[in-house]
């Protein structure tokens, strides 16, 4: 079997508070037709990355109404990844070549995984490219019972045709399909079924409670930051379409008029993620010793209170991303009743309403105008937070997104 990643269980009751009883009481209601149901969820990593935070929540919400999840993670080795890590990013619109050596290679990982993968499930949930196709390669596929999804967390507006056309046969395959919005899905798909569903945040998690204030004190000495002087965070893996570099000429464009201002950027290095500490040493070597350029990550201790800490320390979150299947950080930061200056790019589109709860922007010059307005408003930044926590209570928690799963798991059983 594929090595099983275990989770803390979680009970659907104690979400009536926030997610209200009309949501809770549909979730029992669609889930009663499904008790009992197996369910595995597949992916590439249990840690870093959103969608290891998301299935920490989900799986065990599934459990917590009657169904039977469980969570796999593929096996794969460096070279595996670092082309899984090409493919995400030629999906993303990098101009890569997809040589044969890296379909060969890709393949034959998928082929081992897919033999040591149980076949007992009703449903199986394959997440993001590292796996695709893993149901392509398994021997019994056409006798299978269960009913197999791929989902979709990356940002395809732009793909790369060799890329999209390498893949799209092996997604054609499933009996359905999962992306975050319409924009992401390209020519040649087939598959039966198709859904929409864009993620979720887990509002008891650790990440999303925020900690008393003297924990945030102490976080914020530990690590050096001054929390009584301006914050400007994000909150993302070192990867090239989170833009570092830009992140940090931001920063200093906004320096020149708010000189005590301090830029956090929190990173956890995922371990699909072959390129964190390249682009890690990319940003640091940027950032060129400045005593107000705090680059933080999972290796310094900075797990879930701390990132939460600092989403509710800084004046202002940013999310400089160039290309975004959803920023589960933007959804974190408004729950947290932040603004958010964020890149006008993929899933973000859903997630911030321009001048409502944050501002889009397409260049460092904009985003420093905005942070700078923030920054001089705080009655502003106080305004939209609250309309982004709004936003957040009202489509992005997981207790919505197990609603639309059981949804979709009833009509691919009706198809
Ligand atoms: N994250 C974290 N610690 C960090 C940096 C990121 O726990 O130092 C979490 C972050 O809070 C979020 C997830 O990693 O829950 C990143 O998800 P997102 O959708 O924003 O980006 P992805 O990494 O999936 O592209």
């Amino acid at each position: 079997m594929l090595p099983l990643v275990p989770v803390q269980p979680k009970n659907i009751e104690h979400y009536r508070g926030v997610a209200g009883d009309e949501v809770i009481d549909e979730i029992l209601r669609l889930a009663e037709g499904l008790k009992g149901a197996r369910v595995a969820h597949i992916n590439s990593t249990a840690h870093g990355g959103g969608v290891a935070e998301l299935l920490y929540t989900l799986v065990p919400l599934m459990s917590s109404v009657g169904l039977q999840a469980e969570w796999h993670i593929m096996n794969g080795d460096p070279d595996f990844f670092t082309i899984t890590k090409l493919f995400h990013n030629a999906l993303q619109g990098m101009d890569i070549p997809v040589t044969s050596e890296m379909k060969m290679k890709y393949l034959s990982v998928c082929g081992e995984n897919a033999s040591d993968c149980g076949q007992d499930y009703d449903f199986v949930i394959v997440h993001d490219p590292q796996p695709c196709a893993l149901f392509a390669a398994m021997k019994d596929r056409a006798i299978r019972r269960g009913k197999w999804i791929w989902r979709c967390h990356i940002d395809s507006t732009f793909a790369q045709d060799d890329a999209w056309e390498f893949l799209v046969p092996y997604i054609n395959l499933y009996d359905g399909a999962v992306f975050t919005m319409q924009s992401f899905v390209k020519s040649q798909l087939e598959v039966p079924c198709l859904a929409f569903i864009p993620p979720s945040i887990d509002p008891l998690s650790a990440k999303n409670i925020i900690p008393e204030k003297r924990v945030q004190s102490d976080i914020a000495r530990r690590y050096g930051v001054d929390e009584t002087r301006p914050i400007m965070l994000q909150v993302s893996r070192f990867d090239p379409w989170k833009d570092p570099l830009g992140l940090v000429d931001c920063y200093r464009e906004v320096k020149r008029n708010h000189r005590d201002l301090q830029l956090v950027y929190c990173a956890s290095m995922a371990d699909d993620d072959p390129e964190g500490w390249h682009y890690y040493e990319k940003t640091f070597n940027y950032a060129d010793g400045d005593p107000d350029i705090f680059l933080l990550s999972n290796q310094q201790g900075v797990g879930n209170v701390e990132v939460s800490a600092f989403q509710a320390m800084a004046d202002v979150v940013l999310q400089k991303s160039l290309r975004e299947g959803f920023g589960l950080t933007v959804t974190e930061a408004m729950w947290k009743r932040k603004p958010v200056v964020a890149g006008a790019v993929g899933g973000i589109l859903l997630q911030v309403d321009d001048g409502v709860n944050g501002f889009l922007i397409d260049d460092i010059g904009e985003a420093a105008e905005k942070v700078s307005m923030l920054l001089d408003s705080p009655a502003t930044a106080q305004r939209m937070g609250e309309a982004g926590h709004d936003k957040v209570r009202r489509n992005f928690l997981s207790t919505r997104h197990l609603l639309d799963y059981l949804r979709f798991f009833h009509i691919l059983l009706r198809n």
